[in-house]
């Protein structure tokens, strides 16, 4: 079990785990892990080996022995490259949840994870952060917004990066992975025993992290280590 502070944020796509989580680490200078850029990336290398839905766990595991994946300063590395922007795309967005079902890929990341929080205090952010792989984190969270809102955050999200979709398909993208990533059978999107469970839905981010901070100082007062 690790010794430093672990923040885990859990919850649906689109429910702005990624900018509250990096924003949150910045104000308590912890360290910020965003699992699903390393989901991602693991997507984005199996497409470039040409790998389809219908793979075998066999050759998954094959493959994934000859990767090499990082993530470092809010950046992910694959191989040594930095393919933060080309893991953003609505393709690798679907792939990275189709594969992230699979056994080879969640026992590949595992340790990835743990190493990574081992270091230092970490905010972290997935789906499976406080139920699967930081059980014993010292604070969770677990961030939900309806559907049409998250899909909303989504579609803005990606025209902003200059990716063309309309809102019908960002609400079923969305859609689709809430009902991928909930019900499978390997580490499916759960609120943690134990999590601050909080609707985002008509709260900006701000106010979303103010309210965090407030229960990780009540955190911190009951614990000796504190702020
Ligand atoms: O959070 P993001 O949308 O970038 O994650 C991409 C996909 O990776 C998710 O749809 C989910 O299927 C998968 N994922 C996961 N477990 C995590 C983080 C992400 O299964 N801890």
């Amino acid at each position: 079990m690790s010794r430093n502070r672990i923040i885990t944020i859990d919850g649906p796509s689109g429910a702005g785990k990624s900018t509250v989580a990096r924003l949150l680490a910045e104000r308590l200078g912890f360290e910020y892990l965003d699992t699903g850029a390393l989901y991602r990336a693991v997507a984005l290398y199996l497409r470039r080996r040409g790998v389809g839905e219908d793979v075998s766990d066999e050759t998954i595991e094959e493959l994934l022995r000859e990767l090499n994946i990082g993530f470092s300063g809010g950046r992910v590395y694959v191989d040594g490259e930095d393919v933060s922007e080309a893991v953003r795309t609505p393709e690798i967005g679907h792939y990275s949840s189709v594969f992230s079902a699979r056994r080879p890929v969640r026992e590949f990341l595992l340790s990835i994870q743990r190493a990574h929080a081992e270091r230092c205090d970490t905010v972290v952010e997935g789906r499976d952060m406080g139920t699967v792989v930081f059980p014993d984190a010292w604070m969770k969270f677990f961030l939900d917004a309806s559907l049409q809102e998250r899909a909303k955050r989504r579609y803005l999200q990606l025209q902003r990066k200059g990716i063309n979709v309309t809102m019908e398909e960002a609400v079923r993208d969305v859609q689709q992975r809430d009902e991928r990533d909930s019900q499978r059978d390997i580490a499916p999107l759960r609120c943690p025993t134990g999590a601050v469970y909080m609707d985002t839905t008509s709260m900006g981010i701000e106010d979303t992290i103010k309210k965090m901070l407030e229960f990780i100082e009540k955190q911190a007062a009951g614990s000796c280590t504190g702020y």
